[in-house]
């Protein structure tokens, strides 16, 4: 059997198991020491930004950012509905309901539809957003940088300025992408909007074997977030609490591996960016009714996952593609099942989803990892040819 070639897992080749030990010799494991700060200003500094704050996961980032937006229950939040089902849990978390918004080409959210959506099906009074249909609030969005692509920020920015909304953005996927061009030209996903996370499970560009890190221009909503991650204590000494607080700090163990694997961060990007190149070379190029998606054009990308697109589908099929490669040794995966149509979502409100059934049809993840060789990508490509 050929050597199996996964589809996207952890790259440790620098100082991980340095730092690891480290934290380990000095016993700080758990949720304070060194590492913890030292990995929130490398982060930010990695990011043009003052300050982040680290936790536990992503999906524990969003539930935070959320209730630092001021979303609380029987409010709305637009989401995408293409996407991993932890951009949208942490709204029926606070009991506050999402409205499902289609995609677009980049595969983020269509912002043509969620200004569509805002005009058309909502009212604005007294500086709120309230969707006709329910006679709910509507208080903020999720948008999703897509694979490492960039959401379509100016546009999204333009709606949530016009309707008094809060904008979150989930750059879970996308950490290293940034405009380079444009208003927001420099500008890092997630550090755009209202508030942003990351974060670093083991799929990511970067892991820290889980956890994830939130970042703001408002440095109160930080000081916030840390607050309630931290158990909400006013008075450590005395256990005072000032509010109900998580548990969803960082820990130290974590930090020492996300701060190996940020020192590593530019060079995984060159590398994903070259066997990006490899494959589209020669997929655009060589196979008729397939191609590789672009990434949008005024954006350095990470890079992140590649999506392998199906124009023609009287040639190829998504499962076909996906079970040869299988077949193959070659892990691949669809996109994710679309939200609205999850079982705890079937009763939300969606608006006009198309572009996603489509692209939900006819795209195949392919072998993205950090560690992939030039030999591995082209074995894909050779396994994608004897279809
Ligand atoms: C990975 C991911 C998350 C959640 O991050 P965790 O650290 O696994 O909790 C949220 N949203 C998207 C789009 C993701 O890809």
């Amino acid at each position: 059997m050929d050597k199996f070639i996964p589809l996207s897992v952890p790259n440790f080749k620098g100082n991980e198991l340095n730092y690891v030990a480290d934290a380990v010799k000095a016993e700080w494991v758990s949720t304070g020491g060194a590492y913890i700060d030292r990995y929130e200003r490398e982060i930010a500094h990695y990011l043009n930004i003052e300050t982040a704050v680290a936790c536990q996961s992503g999906t524990a980032g969003l539930h935070l950012a959320l209730i630092l937006a001021g979303v609380k229950a029987d409010d709305e939040v637009i989401v995408p509905t293409l996407t991993f089902i932890a951009a949208v849990n942490p709204v029926t978390y606070l009991q506050a309901h999402p409205i499902f918004m289609d995609c677009d080409d980049s595969l983020c959210m269509d912002m043509d539809k969620l200004s569509e959506f805002c005009q058309k099906e909502c009212d604005f009074k007294d500086h709120k957003l309230i969707n006709k249909s329910t006679g709910r609030h509507i208080k903020a969005i999720v948008v999703v940088h897509v694979f490492g692509n960039m959401a379509d920020m100016p546009a999204v920015m333009d709606v949530a300025e016009q309707y008094n909304l809060k904008v979150i953005e989930d750059a879970t996927e996308a950490l290293g992408s940034y405009y380079t061009d444009g208003p927001y030209q420099g500008k890092y996903a997630g550090t755009i909007a209202d508030i942003g996370a990351y974060s670093f499970n083991g799929n990511k560009i970067i892991t820290s074997g889980g956890g994830g890190m939130l970042v703001s221009s408002d440095l109160n909503i930080l000081k916030q977030a840390k607050y309630l991650s931290t158990q909400a204590k006013d008075d450590p000494a005395n256990f005072t609490h000032g509010d109900v607080g998580y548990n969803y700090r960082m820990t130290n163990l974590q930090a020492a591996l996300g701060v190996a694997q940020l020192e590593q961060l530019e060079h995984f990007i060159t590398i994903k960016k070259e066997n990006y190149f490899h494959y589209r070379n020669e997929i655009n190029y060589g196979f008729q009714g397939l191609r590789l998606l672009d990434f949008r054009e005024n954006v350095r990308p990470n890079y992140w996952f590649y999506s392998l697109y199906i124009e023609d589908t009287d040639k190829y099929s998504r499962d076909q593609i996906i079970e040869r490669l299988k077949n193959e040794n070659i892990q691949t995966r669809p996109l994710w099942g679309l939200i609205h149509e999850q079982k705890p979502y079937l009763q939300a409100q969606s608006y006009k989803i198309e572009k996603a059934f489509h692209y939900y049809n006819r795209i195949v993840n392919i072998p993205c990892s950090s560690n992939l060789s030039t030999d591995d990508v082209f074995k894909v490509i050779e396994a994608i040819k004897f279809i």
